[in-house]
């Protein structure tokens, strides 16, 4: 942390970012150290142990595993996972609801990336580490992971002018994430990786143009206070001025395609929507019928 401090101060990728900018006390206090605290004994004391209790499998394969190779297979998988769910985030009203508050700084520095709505941090730490103590991994896997996840998360949302070259094809860094966090169309639907930068560009969401993003942050109005920002989540989305381009991925948005797949299915089998209405309607009737009598 003090060597991300330092680095910021020397290199920054944006100047005049101050230590402590909008939003720092927030972020350190509550997120870093309250919330992260509680969500860990719910996590773990009360989701992944009890559940373990009912579930435990021990791979002896696993056993036969050393350490490392154990950490670095579930943070590969893990990071897979959270490639595809960050970008669902993206493109999905109701998840988007909670993932704005990972997006609501408008100064990106080591600390912004802290700030994640609660219900983020449960859904992605139990799928992170639920599997690892499930299937009888090493003790040792679970803390050495939390500990990469926090290293590398304040080191992708570092405010440091870090030039990688070859290396941000596979490696994410600051180069790619504070992009991510722009206020910037060409970004919301790119840059979606966390550790690993390659998925973003095997399934084509890599942006990284050579100039820098102008502002950051939501393009929406958001409060300030950690208890305001939890309850907006729950805001009528009407409420809110959302762009429809925001929820435009066409690889994760699968309406569309099981609408076009469906509009098929009809015309191969010349199917009416009259016929259709009949049907479901001799469908109530039955079960009408069955529970009078
Ligand atoms: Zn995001
Ligand atoms: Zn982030």
């Amino acid at each position: 942390m003090v060597l991300i401090v330092i680095l910021e101060r020397k290199f920054p990728y944006k100047k005049g970012i101050p230590i402590l900018r909008k939003g720092f006390w927030t972020d350190l206090i509550w997120y870093t150290l309250i919330q992260s605290y509680l969500l860990k004994i719910l996590i773990f004391d009360y989701i992944i142990h009890p559940l373990d209790n009912y579930y435990h499998v021990s791979f002896q394969l696993l056993d036969s595993i050393p350490l490392w190779e154990q950490v670095i297979f579930f943070l590969v998988i893990h990071d897979f996972y959270i490639y595809w769910f960050h970008r669902w985030q993206h493109s999905s009203k109701i998840l988007w609801r909670t993932h704005e508050a990972h997006h609501s700084n408008k100064e990106i520095d080591w600390l912004a990336g802290s700030r994640s709505h609660s219900i983020e941090i449960i859904i992605n730490q139990t799928i992170e580490f639920l599997p690892i103590v499930l299937l009888g991994a090493n003790p040792w896997v679970v803390p050495l992971k939390a500990l990469i996840d926090a290293v590398w998360g304040m080191y992708i949302h570092s405010n440091i002018n870090v030039k990688s070259g070859k290396l941000q094809y596979i490696i994410n860094g600051p180069e790619m994430h504070q992009w991510h966090h722009a206020d910037d169309k060409n970004v919301f639907h790119a840059n979606f990786s966390t550790k690993f930068a390659i998925w973003d560009w095997l399934f084509g969401t890599g942006y990284l143009p050579k100039h820098k993003p102008e502002k950051f942050g939501l393009y929406y109005e958001y409060p300030r206070d950690y208890f305001l920002q939890h309850i907006f989540s729950f805001r009528p989305f009407k409420e809110i001025k959302f762009s429809k381009f925001w929820f435009s991925d066409p690889l994760i948005n699968l309406r569309p395609w099981i609408m076009k797949i469906w509009i098929k299915i009809k015309k191969i089998f010349s199917i009416e929507n009259e016929h259709l209405k009949s049907y479901l309607n001799l469908i109530v009737i039955y079960f009408k019928r069955n529970r009078s009598a």
